[in-house]
């Protein structure tokens, strides 16, 4: 009897705990809804506390740009947080310098929601808008490089610079339960406002690009945000020098094709570095521009050429063949986009031969 007694009190003393954890889980996180005030009143927005910053603006239309999706390994999304949030978590040390901790700067996917905000962004961020495409075409043009055209539907233009990027959004597949956003550089150029084309290289084990390169057919309806990014035509440089590996050559396709269209007074030499033959693309498409604008030089570098290549253009990294075509940095400005190793070898090269950081600009992947 007494056994059973004390089995009955126990469960019921462990069923009143449970039930007071439940009720402060739900009472602690219920934030009810929240003001985030944008630059002193531009917007003001009233969302579900408990989300991160980052998709609480995005679910009011105003989008970020984040690369990573809200992991915390991009450092894109930073805004500035008015009043504190609390302090810089671990997670954003390497993205957040000590001035801009001083000025408030915070990761915005790691910020969470959880009373009224004041933040400021850059002006230009509210006209980033989500649209809603078509895919009309998918071209292999590698190994493992697709290049995709979109058919804006919803809405049916767009406005963005040569260079800019937008995050494509996937959907779930497989044992993909998640949908994720990706960053990936506009290829075509800005006069065709009711497309877009992208160029995307297959990330093995990737989410976003096994769904694109393997999941997503012509004729789908997917969704992107943009643009956004600052790797576009920057004033001054008589010369440009581009340098691309790999999908880099997406955003560098977009500036070239620009600059020719509005016939602009500029020098440009194009340095795409590949390993192997097989790795080369749009080699006709650039040589055809070489032989038709006299201000355009296309210089494809191979640094593993094989006798089976039967390569007779420039050989070496691309470091090496940059040195050997630009002999100074006059009036020159360079624009980089690859993988950071690429990038980082490259900054030092046009460091030595006299170019300063105000004339090199770069997108990393
Ligand atoms: C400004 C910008 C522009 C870009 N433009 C382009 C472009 O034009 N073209 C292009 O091809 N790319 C571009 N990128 C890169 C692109 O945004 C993506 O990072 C890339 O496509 C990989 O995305 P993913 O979802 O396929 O890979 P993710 O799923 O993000 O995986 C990336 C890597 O992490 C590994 N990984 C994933 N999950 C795990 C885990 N749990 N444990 C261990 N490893 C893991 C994967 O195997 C893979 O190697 C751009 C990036 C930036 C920042």
């Amino acid at each position: 009897m007494t056994v059973l007694f004390t089995v009955l009190s126990l469960s019921v003393l462990a069923t009143i705990l449970a039930a007071i954890v439940v009720l402060a889980d739900n009472r602690l996180n219920n934030y009810g809804i929240c003001t985030i005030d944008i630059n002193d009143g531009a917007r003001s927005l009233q969302v579900n506390g408990g989300s991160s910053l980052l998709s609480s603006l995005a679910s009011q239309k105003v989008f970020i740009p984040s690369a990573c999706g809200g992991k915390a390994t991009c450092g894109l999304c930073k805004v500035t947080l008015v009043e504190s949030a609390g302090p810089v978590l671990p997670t954003e040390e390497p993205y957040i310098s000590e001035e801009e901790r001083e000025a408030g700067v915070r990761l915005s996917c790691q910020v969470k929601v959880k009373h009224d905000l004041k933040i400021r962004i850059p002006e230009e961020l509210f006209n980033i808008k989500q649209y809603r495409t078509r895919v009309s075409e998918i071209k292999p043009l590698t190994h493992d490089i697709k290049q995709f055209r979109f058919e804006l539907l919803e809405p049916q233009t767009i406005d963005f610079k040569a260079g800019q990027y937008v995050q494509v959004d996937s959907k779930p597949y497989d044992k993909v339960k998640e949908s994720v956003s990706r960053a990936y550089s506009i290829s075509s150029v800005p006069s065709d406002r009711n497309h877009i084309e992208l160029i995307i290289r297959l990330v093995p084990g990737g989410i976003c690009t096994t769904f694109l390169h393997q999941h997503l057919k012509e004729g789908d309806e997917i969704t992107f945000a943009g643009p956004f990014g600052q790797f576009y035509l920057h004033e001054g440089g008589d010369e440009l020098i581009f340098i691309a590996g790999g999908s880099g050559l997406a955003p560098i396709r977009s500036l070239v094709l620009d600059i020719l269209e509005k016939n602009l007074d500029k020098k440009m030499k194009f340095f795409f570095g590949a390993v192997r033959k097989r790795d080369l693309y749009y080699v006709d498409f650039f040589r055809d521009l070489e032989k038709r604008y006299e201000n355009f030089q296309y210089i494809p570098a191979l640094s593993g050429a094989t006798p089976e290549d039967e390569w007779d253009g420039e050989e070496g990294l691309i470091t090496d063949v940059v040195a050997r075509h630009v002999p100074d940095a006059v009036n020159r400005q360079a624009y980089l986009c690859g993988s950071p190793g690429m990038i980082n070898a490259c900054v030092q090269v046009l460091t030595k031969i006299g170019f300063g950081r105000d004339a090199i600009f770069f997108d990393e992947f």
